[in-house]
């Protein structure tokens, strides 16, 4: 059985004052008794406070990127190695924005899924198409190129201890997310591709979905039976939000799917 995991990616937001009230807010209506994993991935300079904040909670925390190189004289960044040492668990490589506009590479962001696991973190491995891509019909074609690097690094073995997420980049902060059809067509893609190198390891994989997603379109999106829950970033921060997409990968239908 996969269990379902909604993970909150803060991006470049929050405030210490800001966050503290948001986690107060999910600390009160994350429910014990869900069978799903959740997880919130602040900024790094939050990330020490933000554990603290949730130490004994159900809550994990992620960071939204790592260095690839290992601690030495690598200015500004941060090694998976420092991640693991205040006690983060999880890591995003690969969004899109890390790709876009900071000029990662596939090749890069698998060097990054390396060092995640090398450091003892589950690496959240997003892939995704831009819009150009779609129209072209390129969608499988990219994904897959963005999947293999990593497969051709790590081994399909190394996505025992990681998430994917397939997050369409012209769904992310658009309002505009995959129709549940979209979503599980590239899901099925992925988890067969994996499935081709290591049926165990595919069946078991968590492959979540991320691109606008909100309590609104969350359960159609989740009740797919390739779709194992959400990486979301706007509404991860609203509580209310939050909670209501959390309540819908937990519902009975969509963990049950998953049995
Ligand atoms: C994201 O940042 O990974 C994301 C999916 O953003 P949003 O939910 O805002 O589209």
């Amino acid at each position: 059985m996969r269990r379902p995991m909604v993970a909150g990616n803060w991006k470049m937001h929050g405030s210490r004052a800001v966050n503290q009230g948001l986690l107060e807010e999910l600390q009160s209506r994350v429910s014990e008794a869900w069978p799903i994993d959740v997880a919130v991935c602040p900024p790094f300079v939050y990330l020490t406070e933000v554990m603290r904040q949730l130490e004994g909670d159900l809550i994990a925390v992620g960071a939204q990127n790592v260095s690839a190189e290992a601690p030495g004289a690598f200015t500004g960044e941060v090694a998976a190695a420092m991640l693991a040492d205040i006690g983060c668990t999880l890591v995003i490589v690969g969004h899109s924005e890390r790709r876009r506009l900071y000029g990662e590479d596939d090749t890069l962001v698998a060097r990054k899924f390396v060092a995640a696991q090398t450091a003892g973190l589950t690496p959240i491995l997003c892939v995704g198409e831009t819009l150009e891509e779609r129209d072209a019909g390129q969608t499988e074609g990219v994904v897959a190129r963005q999947l293999d690097a990593v497969l051709r690094t790590s081994g399909a073995k190394a996505l025992g201890k990681a998430i994917l997420a397939y997050e369409p980049v012209w769904a992310i902060g658009t309002g505009r997310n995959a129709t549940p059809a979209q979503a599980q067509a590239v899901h099925q893609f992925l988890r067969s591709r994996i499935s081709a190198q290591d049926a165990k390891i595919a069946a078991q994989l968590r492959i979540l979905y991320g691109g606008s997603v909100k309590a609104a379109n969350a359960a159609e999106l989740f009740a797919n039976p390739d779709v194992d829950g959400g990486l979301i970033g706007g509404a991860s921060l609203n509580a209310d939000e939050f909670q209501r997409i959390c309540a819908a990968a937990a519902a009975p239908a969509v963990a049950g799917a998953r049995r």
